[in-house]
């Protein structure tokens, strides 16, 4: 081989080397600018998963619900390069999606997407129909915008794309829609939108989290302001939760009772509910309104009536029960004052047709016989003047004499009647004018003496029998008293003992008139003293010496009559000691005593 052509050979191989280290290097180049920019991906990468990791465990730690939105809201923007950015949660019952959270847009907008609704041109609102991601990479074109309100909204806020994404809770619901703005028409890219449904799920989550934690709070303070007593226990009977209502019922604070034993509150004989109600709760079974006594922490015993569910853990495992338990004591009161008020009028009205047909019955005997008498006479002397012998015309007088006393029987009870009656309705009137006291005593004294001539009716007056004491009253009415406190002292007390009336003055805080009848009588029990004031309240025991029972109506009658004047009705009495009835009336101003 010549030189020349060696040389040749040799320059042709560098520049081939050289060509091919040239084209090494830009390789090279175009390697390293690749590795670069995806170096540059991966940082941007890193960055997201960090802010995405980041807002993972702010999730996790408690927080404030709008800041945490306003987070993943921030986060979003940032991996979907946006401009702007919103969040909405759905409220099922109006189907409608209401702005939580929103950056970047003119507040103009953020008020017209405050609320949107179904049928709104906005992606959200086509998102919310499908329930899938809705994606407007030009607003301008379009299809679903054209025409919209939106569409005006979109371009006053300066938006040219838009993507909206449905927030789909773990249990397949939507719960809301998170939505990312462009000032520019934009794709975004798959990875960016992966990105996003990862955040997505975060705010699924975390509205989720926030309805429960307000369906909770809700919950808790129904049953912190309950009426009733909210209780919950295991199946052992262990309280585990004690509401402020059984707090106040049961007289126990919760810290007294969680942790314990439910039967603190059963009466030791009705343990056995207890079992009763496991056994119920075990088999799934709810009791209802069963009625029951518990007992107060002081001991008082607590008509209930009470409702018991039981509580089921996730997998639908029985764990406890909870229990409502409502306080009837008053209700059984009132019921058992319906009752014996009911029993009362029972009671009342056949004393009281009994009491008005005896004298009828009688009445009519007495003018029957009367009758036959009469007309026997008659028959005796058929022409002439009567010949009729004192004896027979005796006989006569006295069944008029009866007969007399018969009404006096009748007419007092038709009084009573109609007395009670009036005071019921408000209507028994007292026409007060000046009048003399000892008078009134005086004359009921002397009416009882001639209709009883056999009894022994003593009367005082601390003032010598003959002074008058002055006083501003219904005679009548007063009158009527003294004699409903004599006839019962006559009534009650044995034949063969005296009743006494006493007339004073005396200065009880305020300057009264004292009338008192005292007899020597079978006497009143002390928790029956109160109760003989009350309408239709008479005695069980205590009969009358004379004919006749009575209908309970006189002393409420006279306590109406001396309340009505101002004044009071008391009694002093014990089994077998008699009685003193008393009432006072109050004195003009300026009686001397
Ligand atoms: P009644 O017409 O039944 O006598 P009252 O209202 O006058 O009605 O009396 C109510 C009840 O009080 C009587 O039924 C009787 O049980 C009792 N009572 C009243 N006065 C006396 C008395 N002086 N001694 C004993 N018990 C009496």
């Amino acid at each position: 081989m010549s030189e020349s052509s060696e040389r040749r050979r040799t320059i042709t191989q560098l520049q081939q080397t050289v060509a091919a280290l040239e084209a090494e290097v830009a390789e090279r180049k175009r390697i390293e600018s690749a590795l670069r920019a995806s170096e540059a991906q991966l940082a941007t990468e890193l960055a997201d998963m960090q802010l995405i990791q980041r807002i993972n465990s702010q999730l996790i730690e408690e927080g404030n619900f709008d800041a945490l939105y306003q987070q993943i809201l921030d986060a979003a923007i940032a991996v979907m390069r946006s401009d702007m950015g919103s969040m909405q949660m759905l409220y099922p019952d109006r189907n409608e999606l209401r702005l939580l959270a929103w950056k970047g847009f003119a507040p103009a907008s953020a008020a017209f997407w405050e609320w949107v609704r179904v049928d709104s041109g906005s992606t959200c609102g086509v998102a919310l129909t499908t329930g899938e991601r809705a994606l407007a990479p030009d607003v301008e074109t379009c299809d679903f915008m054209v025409g919209t309100e939106d569409l005006d909204f979109y371009r006053l806020s300066g938006i040219k794309a838009v993507q909206s994404t449905p927030l789909i809770s773990r249990s397949g619901r939507l719960v809301g829609m998170i939505s990312t703005h462009w000032r520019e028409p934009h794709q975004p890219a798959e990875r960016e939108l992966r990105l996003l449904d990862v955040l997505a799920r975060q705010a699924a989550d975390l509205i989720e989290r926030k309805r429960t934690d307000e369906a909770s709070a809700h919950l808790a303070a129904i049953v912190t302001s309950a009426d009733d007593a909210i209780v919950s226990k295991t199946l052992d009977g262990i309280v585990t939760s004690w509401n402020s209502s059984a707090e106040r019922m049961f007289g126990y604070t919760a810290e007294e009772m969680i942790g314990k034993t439910i039967l603190r509150i059963i009466p030791p004989d009705r343990h056995d509910e207890e079992n009763f109600i496991l056994a119920s709760l075990r088999a799934g079974e709810r009791v209802e309104h069963f009625e029951t006594v518990r007992m107060a922490k002081d001991g008082r015993l607590l008509e209930v009536s009470l409702t018991i569910s039981p509580v089921r853990d996730n997998s639908g495992a029985i764990i406890g029960a909870s229990k409502i338990a409502r306080d009837i004591t008053e209700r059984k009161r009132t019921e058992e004052a319906l009752q014996e008020a009911n029993q009362r009028m029972d009671e009342f009205l056949h004393t009281a047709t009994h009491e008005l047909k005896t004298p009828l019955t009688a009445l009519q005997a007495n003018l029957q016989l009367a009758d036959r008498r009469l007309q026997r006479l008659l028959a005796a002397t058929p022409d002439g003047p009567p010949r009729t012998s004192r004896e027979a015309l005796e006989s006569v007088t006295q069944l008029v004499a009866r007969n007399q006393q018969q009404v006096r029987r009748l007419t007092r009870l038709v009084n009573d009647l109609v007395d009670a009656a009036r005071v019921q309705a408000g209507k028994l009137e007292i026409r007060s004018a000046p009048c003399d006291l000892a008078e009134i005593v005086w004359e009921a004294v002397t009416e009882q003496r001639a209709v009883r001539p056999e009894r022994e009716i003593h009367i005082e007056h601390a003032d010598g029998l003959e002074a008058p004491l002055r006083i501003e009253a219904d005679a009548d009415r007063l009158g009527q008293v003294v004699t409903n406190y004599l006839t019962n002292a006559l009534k009650y007390s044995p034949d063969d003992r005296a009743v006494e009336v006493t007339l004073c003055m005396v200065c009880d805080g305020a300057r009264v008139a004292r009338v008192a009848v005292r007899d020597e009588g079978p006497g009143i029990p002390a928790q029956e003293q109160k109760r003989i004031w009350e309408r239709g309240h008479r005695v069980a025991g205590i009969k009358p010496t004379g004919e006749g029972v009575g209908l309970g109506l006189g002393l409420y009658i006279s306590r109406q009559i001396v309340e009505g004047h101002g004044g009071r009705v008391g009694l002093e009495s014990a089994p077998g000691a008699g009685s003193t009835f008393w009432f006072e009336v109050p004195l003009p101003d300026g009686s001397v005593l």
